[in-house]
């Protein structure tokens, strides 16, 4: 290899390792990862074949769900945490990896978690929770070949012979697979749980995903480089906004990724970048947005700036004291 290319290379892999990857599965979900103690690497769909999509009902708000998955402490975690009313959806594990929320280790490595927002035997779901869950299954059977039938009962004590979705209650205990919820008998999602209305969202939304067109025109630009960098997108078509439309995110020239806007034709999301130079922008293959020149200040140089400016003043303030209390004396 001649030393050009050497060089090249580094620069691609100092490109590449300086975008860390904050970009889920799910194009219209946003990714806030759980911590590394509540879910097992791994590389699915060549390690396990995926199966099962499991509803589980958190049993708490969607924020506090959120922060429990990312507590070290808490040894669970699911693929995805959705809204009562299904507004925010969150991917928190990725898809190839295996999160621990069914009590049943094979069904953890042939699953993927949904948990929802909310109490059961006490929270009542609108209907845009069905509409929101319903695209996010069909998503998700469409890109792993998952059944979308619902059966009744206790699903197969070998997760092999059969696919669908289940709730948390049918999972069978493999210590008793006569006996359901998994380990510790679960009983969510629970009796308001309305499966019949989730499976009418599901045939009414069946054709969603081949419907969704491509924008003819996307803007991006920048909302803030404080803490993370976040990007606002916008999608149109026909000088409309354009709805549920997928792009692919540009850091210069590299695929980083693939998001869509939402429902309103809008998208915010976030990469976390070092301090460098960046040219950023979304594509389809119809159309290419702006260019965003963005420069990413040293926040190591920033920080220890500030620590010596409030280093400095203490110091200060000490020295007049002291004399003030010489004069005084
Ligand atoms: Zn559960």
């Amino acid at each position: 290899m001649c030393k050009e290319n050497l060089i090249v290379l580094i620069l691609i892999i100092s490109i590449v390792s300086s975008v860390t990857y904050t970009i889920p599965d799910y194009p219209f979900s946003s990714w806030e990862p759980a911590d590394e103690q509540n879910y097992s690497k791994s590389n699915r769909e060549n390690d396990y074949e995926i199966r099962w999509i499991i509803i589980h009902v958190a049993q708490g708000s969607f924020q506090a769900t959120v922060s429990w998955f990312k507590n070290p402490k808490s040894r669970v975690s699911a693929h995805f945490v959705i809204s009562k009313d299904g507004s925010k959806i969150v991917q928190m594990v990725k898809i190839k990896d295996v999160a621990w929320h069914a009590g049943n280790l094979q069904y953890n490595r042939h699953s993927i978690g949904i948990e929802i927002e909310g109490y059961v035997n006490e929270t009542i779901w609108p209907d845009s929770l069905y509409d929101k869950l319903s695209k996010l299954l069909i998503w998700l059977a469409n890109q792993y070949n998952i059944s979308l039938k619902h059966i009744d009962g206790i699903a197969p004590p070998n997760p092999n012979e059969d696919s669908g979705i289940i709730g948390h209650s049918q999972v069978p205990d493999p210590n008793n697979p006569s006996l359901g919820g998994g380990r510790s008998h679960h009983t969510d999602p629970g009796p308001l749980f309305n499966w019949s209305k989730l499976m009418k969202y599901i045939d009414k939304n069946r054709e969603w995903l081949n419907n969704i067109s491509e924008a003819d025109k996307l803007k991006i630009s920048l909302v803030t480089t404080y803490g993370k960098t976040v990007f606002k997108v916008s999608c149109f078509y026909n000088g409309e906004k354009n709805p549920y439309s997928l792009f692919r995110i540009h850091v210069d020239d590299k695929i980083v990724g693939i998001l869509g806007c939402n429902e309103d034709g809008i998208r915010i999301f976030s990469l976390d970048l070092k301090s460098g130079e960046y040219e950023i922008y979304v594509s389809n293959s119809r159309t290419k947005s702006n260019i965003l020149k963005i420069s990413i200040k040293n926040k190591e140089k920033i920080l220890y700036f500030s620590l010596a400016a409030v280093g400095l003043i203490a110091l200060s303030i000490i020295y007049y004291i002291f004399k003030i209390k010489k004069k005084s004396n």
